[in-house]
């Protein structure tokens, strides 16, 4: 049975004896009012019936007229008493009595007040004394009756005081015993469940993952542990995944790590091996050029300048391969660094292409962020130093740096007035070794763009390009705060 239901059961159980209760004190309160007015009423009885003993005793002696009157009365008053009184008790014996005092007074008076109709004085007064004893006798009689009534009425009012115990201790302690049975089973299932639910949830809580709650079943402690048990069973198996997939993680990361430190070696072996005959390559060629130019022909010395040209290409190539490895793997210190200094350094660094060029470049108010420092010069470097290289030969160039707070992040922009970049190519020139142009118009290794990418994202951020074909363009790119 719930507890919903039990509780129900006892409210109601409740109501019905406090009901019962009030109905039963109010019918033994309304029994022994009306026994209480019956013996006010007889009381009254045997007052009038006292007074007219006494007046009856002055009547006999005195014989005066004066008392008739109010012994009529009294009579009179007696029987409308005794009719009142009959209703309620065994008091019929009185109401016969009346009339056979009232025709004893009647004689009484008639042998008083018309002696003439009895002329012999011997028989009157005999008459007179039997009247008299008559009298006395139907007084005592109505006197002795109205008190044993009234004593039972009395007897009556203590009848119903002792019913009144009996049924208290007959129903009344019984149905607060199984009131009080009630509540205690239901108080010991409460706070029982209450402690294993919280034994379980604690313990759950504690990291003890398989613990379960057992309270039974049946009402509502059974369905909430029931709750319980599968919420914890569902949590448990989300753990033991997530345990799982960590250990699967970690392993990945380790090997990661491994693969890292083998691609690092590999590149940096490779770019050296690779590097080192290259020199040679680019070392002979130069000697080829100085010793034997004037014994070679046009054609043989501009193919040993593109042979030159070519080494020095593959060198820079590889130098940047390499550095586009290391992103996000060797540079991952995060410092504090004004980023007004890093740019002026990138400016420094290209003092004497912005002299050649006469380029004007101005640099706007920069904050002070978190980064690697050692990326954010490289990216810098690579947007100034393509803004200086792709300018427009008609015009001074003009580059400007910017940088404004958002919300979440910092902004920053560099602009140019250089030849522009086609819409359709906006996306692309982001792509590793995209170029538009060819080496012979603009030098390069198309890894630059690719690189600024790939430094921002570690930033957490983005990077993009607005321009407009002939007018210049503008590269932003976002840092988290
Ligand atoms: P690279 O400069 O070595 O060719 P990048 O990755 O830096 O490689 O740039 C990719 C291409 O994007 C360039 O070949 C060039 O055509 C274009 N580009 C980059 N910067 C600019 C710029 N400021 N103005 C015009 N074109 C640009």
């Amino acid at each position: 049975m719930s507890i919903k239901e039990r509780l129900t059961i006892i409210v109601v159980i409740s109501l019905l004896t406090i009901l019962g209760l009030y109905g039963y004190i109010v019918k033994i309160t309304l029994d022994i009012d009306s026994e209480l007015t019956q013996i006010e009423k007889i009381e009254k009885f045997e007052e009038n019936i006292s007074q007219l003993g006494l007046i009856t005793e002055y009547y006999l002696a005195e014989q005066e007229q004066r008392y008739e009157n109010r012994i009529l009365q009294l009579i009179e008053e007696l029987e409308g008493q005794s009719a009142e009184i009959a209703q309620f008790s065994r008091f019929h014996v009185v109401g016969e009595s009346i009339p056979s005092l009232r025709s004893a007074f009647g004689l009484v008076f008639a042998m008083n007040n018309e002696p003439e109709l009895y002329p012999d004085s011997e028989l009157r007064e005999e008459l007179l004394s039997r009247a008299s004893i008559r009298i006395r006798s139907d007084v005592r009689q109505l006197k002795s009756i109205s008190h044993s009534v009234a004593t039972d009425h009395i007897n009556n009012i203590k009848l119903l005081q002792v019913d009144q115990r009996l049924d208290f201790l007959f129903i009344l302690v019984p149905a607060i015993l199984a009131l009080c049975l009630l509540a205690y089973f239901m108080k010991r299932r409460i706070i029982l469940s209450l402690d294993k639910l919280q034994d379980g949830a604690g313990a759950f809580a504690s990291g003890k993952l398989d613990a379960r709650i057992d309270v039974g079943e049946g009402d509502e402690f059974g369905e909430l542990a029931v709750q319980f048990n599968s919420m914890a069973e569902k949590l448990e198996s989300l753990v033991q995944k997530e345990k799982t997939l960590n250990r699967k993680l970690e392993e990945q990361a380790d090997k990661l790590r491994t693969s890292n430190e083998d691609l690092e070696n590999f590149a940096s072996v490779a770019s050296h091996d690779l590097k080192e005959p290259l020199r040679m390559v680019r070392n002979f060629m130069g000697l080829l050029q100085q010793n034997y130019s004037d014994k070679l022909d046009d054609k043989a010395n501009r193919y040993i300048h593109f042979a030159v040209d070519g080494a020095q290409r593959m060198t820079v190539l590889i130098d940047d391969l390499l550095e586009f490895s290391r992103i996000g793997r060797k540079y991952t210190e995060v410092e504090e660094r004004d980023v007004g200094e890093i740019v002026n350094e990138v400016i420094k660094y290209y003092e004497t292409t912005i002299a050649s060029e006469e380029a004007v470049v101005r640099v706007g108010k920069m904050p002070v962020i978190p980064c690697v420092p050692m990326l954010l010069r490289r990216l810098f470097q690579n947007l100034i130093g393509n803004a200086l290289k792709y300018h427009a030969r008609d015009r001074v160039p003009e580059i400007e740096i910017e940088a404004e707070e958002k919300e979440d992040c910092w902004q920053f922009s560099v602009s140019d007035n250089g030849i522009g970049i086609e819409k359709e190519y906006k996306e692309e020139i982001f792509v590793l070794f995209k170029r538009l142009h060819s080496t012979e118009e603009y030098s390069g290794t198309g890894m630059g763009l690719a690189m600024c990418k790939k430094i921002v994202e570690q930033h957490g951020g983005r990077i993009w390009v607005e321009s407009e074909v002939g007018k210049g363009s503008t590269f932003c790119f976002t840092i988290k705060k």
